[in-house]
């Protein structure tokens, strides 16, 4: 079998008898193959059986800049030339790594954030994030704040420390038990709550108030930090009033709680902030990031942490502060040359503001779609490229859709030009952030032939 001569079937038929999915039920590959992608360039994947289309997902949320980035290309062919890999374990480093960490200090200044962690990817991050949390609290000497606090619908990845705070069942459930001590509080969502709350603002205040009562319940000496993403990903694409980030960081911070913003997706431009913290006016105390900051092309990612942390952890004499805590490809050199080359591009392009621009293009499409289709029970979105569409079979009842209905919706939608991600009763897009107004339009129009097909 060689990559150069693909033939689909003999493809599926070895995908399904030699390897697993992640998220996929595993018996489910030969009766559903999975689309064989056999290239991509701009904002556009190709298929094995001849199709190209606008890759709505945008990768898993991280090819933000698109496919083409030569850049990014020629940054890690260079770096495997010079250096292809050395460990910044004690004892070692190397001129990428310092250059990056320094890029990544300035890039995220106004977010209080001064030193970075390095590691392989958000999960990584998550996992760093939760450890070093119960440490600085055990060196500065309140041993007893082990707990997490995190929010219903949030992900956080797939480590037992991450899917312990994550708050979807569909991440947990065959896992358990998980790490003891995590407490979840309701999700800003506005179309399913239970406080009935149709109002985001009313809402945001009403899980504020569940939050300040687990922590009451709990006890904040007990509570090492609240992780929560900026807006809600995975989970839907749900974006908090802009009262409820700030609540939260003045509600950790009166607590002694570490506040742990979990932007594996929304740092570097998604939001059309340059992180998903700035865009509510809050500085965490960490802040998890990974997929866009090599662009998908490489598995890297950076713990940034405060000045609150680092000086408890660099002014430690008692070798309490001493981490037992990284990865083989932590700081990995040819990750660093792609951070540095994406950070770079990242800039340069300014993607905030056209991620700002097409994302209202694109929520603005689906209050159309929703205004023609009544299978749209809520639109989310209007903040960036993060939108989704949460599907229903009855309106009034909010009854889940039919898993066939949005399989067959996705598949049309492909067909005419756009592949959507279905996660759940929701399609959720996440498109790179170099999308131009038509590649926009196209998957408004792809989406469009999807529901026209099975209203
Ligand atoms: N946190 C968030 C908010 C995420 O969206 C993801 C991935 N979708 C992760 C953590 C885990 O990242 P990874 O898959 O790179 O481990």
């Amino acid at each position: 079998m060689t990559a150069h001569q693909p033939d689909a079937n003999f493809l599926k038929e070895h995908n399904a008898r030699s390897l697993w999915h992640p998220m996929a039920h595993p018996g489910d590959s030969l009766a559903n193959p999975p689309t064989i992608v056999t290239g991509a360039s701009g904002v556009r994947i190709k298929d094995v059986d001849g199709h190209e289309v606008v890759d709505a997902v945008g990768g898993l949320w991280n090819v933000n800049l698109g496919f083409s980035c030569q850049p990014v290309k020629d940054a890690i062919a260079a770096q495997l030339d010079v250096l292809p890999y050395y460990s910044i374990f004690r004892g070692t480093t190397n001129d990428q790594v310092i250059q990056l960490a320094e890029e990544l200090r300035d890039f995220f200044a106004p977010d209080g954030l001064s030193r970075a962690f390095f590691t392989s990817g958000g999960s990584d991050s998550v996992e760093t994030a939760l450890r070093l949390a119960r440490q600085y609290h055990k060196v500065r000497g309140e041993p007893a704040r082990v707990k997490y606090l995190s929010l219903k619908k949030g992900y956080h990845g797939t480590h037992f420390g991450g899917a312990s705070v994550n708050g979807n069942a569909n991440f947990r459930t065959a896992y358990e038990p998980l790490l003891a001590g995590c407490h979840h509080i309701p999700a800003p969502y506005t179309y399913r709550n239970p406080f009935n709350e149709t109002d985001p603002e009313r809402l945001a205040q009403l899980c504020l108030a569940a939050l300040e009562d687990e922590i009451a319940f709990q006890g904040a000496g007990t509570i090492a930090a609240f992780i929560m993403e900026p807006i809600l990903g995975a989970g839907g694409v749900i974006p908090p009033h802009e009262s409820f980030m700030p609540g939260v960081a003045e509600i950790c911070r009166r607590h002694g709680i570490l506040l742990i913003a979990d932007e594996v997706i929304t740092a570097f431009g998604r939001t059309g902030s340059w992180s998903g913290s700035r865009h509510w006016g809050v500085q965490p105390d960490m802040m998890c990031t990974a997929k866009a900051i090599t662009n998908g092309y490489f598995p890297f990612g950076a713990l940034m942490l405060s000045e609150r942390l680092v000086e408890v952890f660099e002014k430690d004499d008692t070798g309490k502060a001493a981490i037992g805590h990284g990865y083989t490809y932590s700081g990995h050199p040819v990750g660093a040359a792609a951070a540095l080359a994406c950070l770079a591009e990242t800039k340069r392009l300014n993607v905030p503001e056209n991620a700002a621009a097409r994302g209202t293009q694109i929520f603005e499409g689906l209050q159309d779609l929703a205004a023609r289709y009544d299978l749209i029970g809520d639109v989310r979105g209007g903040h960036g490229l993060m939108s989704a569409l949460e599907l229903v079979s009855d309106r009034a009842t909010k009854a889940a859709v039919d898993k066939k209905i949005i399989n067959r919706l996705q598949e049309v939608a492909y067909q005419n030009g756009a592949m959507v991600r279905v996660s759940g009763p929701n399609i959720i897009l996440s498109p790179p952030l170099v999308l131009t107004e038509a590649d926009a339009a196209q998957i408004l129009s792809a989406l469009d032939a999807g529901f026209a097909a099975v209203n």
